[in-house]
């Protein structure tokens, strides 16, 4: 492939799709790959495939559900409540440990069949939110190691790492799609779309950029 490829670890939540349409600004074609990974929202699924499609990118879902079930968490485990808020000093029950470790090597490996090196996912170091797997530090290593493992020129893009979620709303208003993003990307955990169901920590973090983005915009 000598077009100027990237491949987007996508959800069709709030973050990815502000970076498949990033992607879309900065190469000439752009594919999403999304994750089954035992969600408990298997509209988050049927969203991402129609994000994807609006957005003109040629879209794949991959079965990765055995992330799923080697630890108990709460985006996959029903039997596991939502946290309202972080345990101190520790992360949060919505934390699966090892899914970007995971999606990112997958996705090389995915990428590298398709002749395409560069890789974009919505990490952000800002917002973190307790996850260790969404820091610079993580994303640089695994580069390295990757390059290493496939003996490849693997470029991970975080356009969102050094930026907070009001950032991230000015982003997707730069790049034309800031209604589309808001109306009709799944950021909620509790599987509602849009503004969300306004309490859980996802929404409460996307609702509190979205005011603050709004203040700024003086509205
Ligand atoms: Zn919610």
């Amino acid at each position: 492939m000598n077009k100027r490829t990237a491949l987007v670890v996508f959800s069709g939540g709030q973050d990815s799709t502000t970076c498949l349409y990033w992607a879309k600004r900065e190469f000439e074609e752009v594919c999403a790959l999304t994750f089954l990974y035992g969600q408990k929202h298997r509209l988050e699924v049927e969203i991402a495939r129609e994000m994807a499609r609006k957005a003109g990118a040629a879209w794949e879902a991959m079965d990765v559900s055995f992330i799923g079930t080697l630890g108990h968490n709460a985006l996959t485990d029903a039997s596991v409540l939502m946290d309202q808020e972080k345990p101190a000093g520790g992360v949060p029950n919505t934390f699966v440990p090892g899914r970007n470790l995971f999606f990112l090597s997958i996705a090389a490996v995915y990428a590298r069949e398709h002749g395409i090196n560069h890789l974009v996912t919505g990490v952000s170091q800002t917002d973190f939110s307790g996850y260790p797997d969404c820091r610079d530090a993580f994303i640089k290593s695994l580069n390295v190691t990757l390059n290493l493992a496939m003996d490849e020129q693997f470029v991970i893009h975080t356009p969102l790492m050094w930026i907070d979620k009001a950032e991230t709303w000015a982003l997707a208003d730069e790049l034309g799609v800031f209604d589309l993003i808001r109306n009709e990307t799944l950021t909620c955990y509790n599987g509602i779309p849009g503004d969300g169901c306004g309490h859980c920590p996802a929404c409460k973090l996307r609702r509190e950029g979205l005011e603050t983005y709004l203040a700024k915009r003086g509205e």
